[in-house]
Parts: structure tokens; sequence; C-alpha cells
């Protein structure tokens, strides 16, 4: 393995921290601007391409940084062409699933924020593989320079991000919204906050966090079900954070930010898919400022339920109408590349030595 890891990754770097750094390297404002500008809103692929640097700065910036690309491992693409979906190489050799979603002029990425998650949701790929790391902010940056790559390749753009690849981000709060903030900078991505989604399984001490700091992001919260002995069923986590807990938490969010929340369910048949279960949804999500997404279950290996029918699915809706809860149904995209979450990853382990089915 090479030393580059023992420098310091730029991507790691808010802007105010990567200031400061270049400030004690002898960078004036104006080289330290550069530098970032060189970094996100250029997209140099090398130190030696910031543009406009002095030679000794040039050579201080080579001797102590790098540049922490994320190497493609796996890869494989929808049989519309339009869900491309990345397993990317940490540099210790850890593997972590991105997706980028081409759809309409309107490309959204998915990124991860943990290598595989403790939380252990019965349904989830990741899940099922316990927790092996967290990101850090420049490994979640990473994975949206290198969609944003691909995009300008074919002269397009990203416009969305979700934070609902492998992991949870709000265990890893510091390294997301030192992600998130990074993204952000009006001088570098400029990525617009207004489009980008944190889902969470329902961390509730950080969700009381990202109200009190009033970060720029959509909030989602994965219920999946409506009582606690229902949800801890599926989510373990419900028992650490109760939904009464829970609930208290999303209502503080929503008074605070002044902003809805979407709730997430993921859809399996028999088991969270009845009338009752929605009756139950609507009266938990009754006269608050909610959206719920449901999402039929995609099946993983470690886990023997199956999706709910159309039928069910908009039975299921009309019921949270009656309770005047809006929702839409999201199908995961890509299902035919194991584009669930955690799902390539577990795919591509499962069988080393042979490539997975790429679909024209
Ligand atoms: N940890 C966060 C974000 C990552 S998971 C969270 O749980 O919210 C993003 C979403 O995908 C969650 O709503 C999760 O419940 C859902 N999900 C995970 N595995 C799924 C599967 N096999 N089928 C359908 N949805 C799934
Ligand atoms: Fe973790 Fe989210 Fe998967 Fe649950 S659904 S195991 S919280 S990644």
């Amino acid at each position: 393995m090479s030393d580059a890891p023992a420098l310091l990754n730029l991507y790691d770097l808010p802007r105010p921290v990567l200031d400061a750094r270049l400030g004690d390297w002898g960078f004036s404002p104006q080289y330290r601007e550069r530098v970032w500008t060189g970094l996100y809103r250029d997209g140099v692929t090398a130190l030696g391409d910031v543009a406009g640097l002095r030679p000794d700065l040039q050579a201080v910036l080579q001797e102590r940084a790098h540049l922490g690309h994320l190497a493609t491992h796996h890869e494989s693409f929808s049989s519309d062409g339009l869900t491309h979906k990345l397993l990317l190489r940490l540099h210790d050799g850890q593997t972590i699933e991105t997706v980028l979603m081409r759809f309409k002029g309107r490309a959204t990425v998915c990124v991860s924020t943990q290598a595989g998650c403790a939380m252990g949701c019965v349904f989830c790929a990741t899940g099922q593989m316990g927790l092996s790391r967290h990101l850090t902010p420049g490994e979640v940056v990473g994975q949206v320079l290198h969609v944003t790559r691909l995009l300008r390749e074919r002269g397009e753009a990203l416009r969305n991000i979700v934070l609902m690849g492998m992991g949870e981000p709000l265990h890893n709060y510091e390294h997301t919204m030192a992600a998130v903030d990074i993204l952000v900078d009006p001088k570098g991505l400029a990525l617009a906050p207004r489009f980008i989604t944190l889902s969470t399984v329902g961390v509730v001490p950080g969700i009381i966090r990202l109200a009190d700091e009033a970060r720029p992001v959509q909030l989602a919260v994965s219920l999946h079900g409506a009582t606690d002995a229902e949800r801890a069923a599926l989510v373990p986590a419900g028992r650490r954070w109760p939904l009464n807990e829970l609930m208290d938490a999303c209502r503080y969010y929503v008074a605070k930010r002044k902003r809805r929340i979407f709730f997430e369910w993921t859809l399996i048949a028999g088991r969270n898919d009845t009338a009752e279960h929605a009756h139950h949804l609507g009266a938990l999500l009754h006269g608050m400022d909610a959206h719920v997404n449901v999402i039929p279950l995609n099946p993983t290996v470690g886990y023997d339920g199956g999706p709910s029918v159309p039928d069910a699915v908009r039975a299921f809706q009309d019921v949270l109408t009656s309770h005047g809860v809006p929702s839409t149904v999201r199908q995961r995209r890509g299902i035919d590349i194991d584009a669930g979450c955690g799902q390539l990853k577990a795919a591509v382990e499962r069988k080393p030595r042979r490539t997975l089915p790429v679909a024209s």
C-alpha cells in the first residue's frame, strides 16, 4: 500500500479548517481561495493542477497533502442505462456503494456515510453486514466528486444528493455535517441545501441537534412500524429511541426548522402493509407537516420478506389519505442491478469470482 493516506486528504477539511491549515503553511487568503476553488469549482484531479499557485506553495501542498480519490471497485448499469451503481474502494480496502441516478436532467446521487451500519434493520443488506467504520468527510465528498466527474463528461450536472446509501448518517454526525458544509460552499460545488436529503433510522439526539444547529438539509425519517413492538421487530434501533421520543424530536424539528419531514415506510407483504398498519401510521402523523414515502421492499438474501403487491400499496395509501397524510410510492430504482442499499456489495462479496450481470 502507498504512504498516501499518511498525507492530509484535503477533501476531509471544511473550508474554515482548510483555510486555517493553509494559513499555517504560509498561504495568503488569496492563495487559500485558489486552492478551494481549484478543488471544488474547477474539480482538479491532481494538486499540481490547482491554477495560479506559486511554485513554493505548490511544493508545500504536494509534500503535505493529497487528494483522496475513490477508485471504482465494481460498477453496473440498469437496463435503461439511467442508474449507475458504483462500488468504490477506500484507501484501506473497504468498499462502499454510491448510486448515480440520471433522470430528466435532475441527476441524483445516493451516497454512503459509513462502511456497513450498526443499526441492524433486518431487511437491509447493509444492516446485515454490521458496521466496519465511519466514513471521513473526504470519503463522503469523494463519492460526490466521483459522480460529478462522470456527469461532467456527459455535459450534465448534479442536482440532488440523498444521504441514503450505506450507513446511518446521524451515527456519524460530525463527519457527515462536515461533508455537507463542503458540498454547499458557494465558492465550491455550491450544491443547493434544499436538494440534500438526509435519511435517518431515527437517532433522536441527532434529530434534535440538526434542529438546534439549523442544518440546511431535508430530513427523512425511516419508520417502517407505527407501534414500538412492530417497529423494533424490523428496526432494532427502535428499542433505543422509542416512538414517543422519536415523534417528540420530529415535532421539535418541524416547529424549529419550519420544514416538513419525510417519513419512509418500506412495505413488506403481510408484515407492515395492512389497513390496520396504515391506520396506526395515519394516527401517529396526524396533524404534523409530514409526507410519507412508501417503498415496496427490495428483497435481500438475509431476510425472508417480500414486497407488497400493488393493490396493497394503493390500499395503504388510501388509508393514509383518509387521515390527511400525503404519500408517494417510491420504487427503488435499479433493482435489476442490486441497487438497494448495501446490495451490490453483498452480491459482489457473495460471488467474488463472478461478474455481476450487467444489463445492456
Ligand atoms: N440509515 C438511514 C439511511 C440509509 S437506508 C436510514 O435507515 O434511513 C435508506 C432507506 O432505504 C431507509 O428508509 C431504509 O429503511 C431503506 N431500505 C433499506 N433496505 C431496503 C430494502 N431492502 N428495501 C427497501 N428499502 C430499504
Ligand atoms: Fe442502517 Fe439504514 Fe440499513 Fe437500517 S436501513 S441497517 S439504519 S443503513
